[in-house]
């Protein structure tokens, strides 16, 4: 199609642990045509995690100073600690026409439904409850208190499943990535997008 249509907004959602995060990296490998976010959170960064690379670290102040002054898209509490969407990024990419997307909470998820009900969203669901435990404890980054705060959490957000348009079942992620390079495809190709 030759003429200039605002971008997609991609929602990529789903249980903590899922592999939101791979199978975000894998399609950048890739080289997927999509603008990925970068969310700032109250949480302290992990080994290795590069301010402004993976997320904006801020401290609480700074965060309620960002919702105050109506910074963010979305933004929720997630296991003692804030995460968000910076909103201008989101805003500029998708009126110069390029697709965004979002890798986030549940709860985040659900806000943007409300803001633009015209997003694609995705739920990145677990083969199963067992396997997603071991994902979180394999990733060796939490304590065991927190595995179960996230496992808890878990086991709600999968019963969000149905606010979503399409589910993709996390197997293998170059087989998440396909089906959701083929999702983001099919989504522009609609023609009540034309
Ligand atoms: P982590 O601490 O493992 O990096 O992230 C915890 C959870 O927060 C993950 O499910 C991740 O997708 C989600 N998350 C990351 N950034 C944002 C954001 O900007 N908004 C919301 N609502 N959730 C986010």
């Amino acid at each position: 199609m030759s003429f200039k249509e605002k971008g997609l907004l991609v929602v990529l959602s789903g249980p903590s642990g899922v592999g939101k995060g791979t199978v975000c990296k894998a399609l950048r490998k890739r080289g997927t045509k999509l603008k990925y976010s970068i969310s700032a959170t109250t949480r302290k960064p992990r080994e290795g995690e590069i301010d402004g690379v993976h997320y904006f670290f801020k401290t609480r102040e700074q965060f309620q100073q960002m919702i105050e002054q109506e910074k963010l898209l979305e933004w929720a509490e997630y296991v003692g600690n804030c995460y968000g969407t910076p909103v201008d990024y989101v805003h500029e990419s998708l009126e110069s026409g390029e697709d965004v997307i979002l890798e986030i909470e549940v709860q985040g998820a659900l806000q943007v439904k409300k803001k633009f009900p015209e997003a694609l969203f995705i739920f990145l669901a677990p083969p199963n409850l067992a396997e997603l435990k071991n994902r979180i404890v394999g990733r060796g980054t939490e304590t065991a208190d927190l595995i179960e705060s996230r496992m808890t959490v878990a086991k709600s957000e999968m019963e969000l499943m149905q606010n979503y348009n399409y589910v993709v079942e996390n197997d293998q992620v170059e087989n998440a990535c396909d089906r959701i390079e083929a999702i983001v495809l099919a989504e522009h190709c609609r023609v009540d997008r034309l």
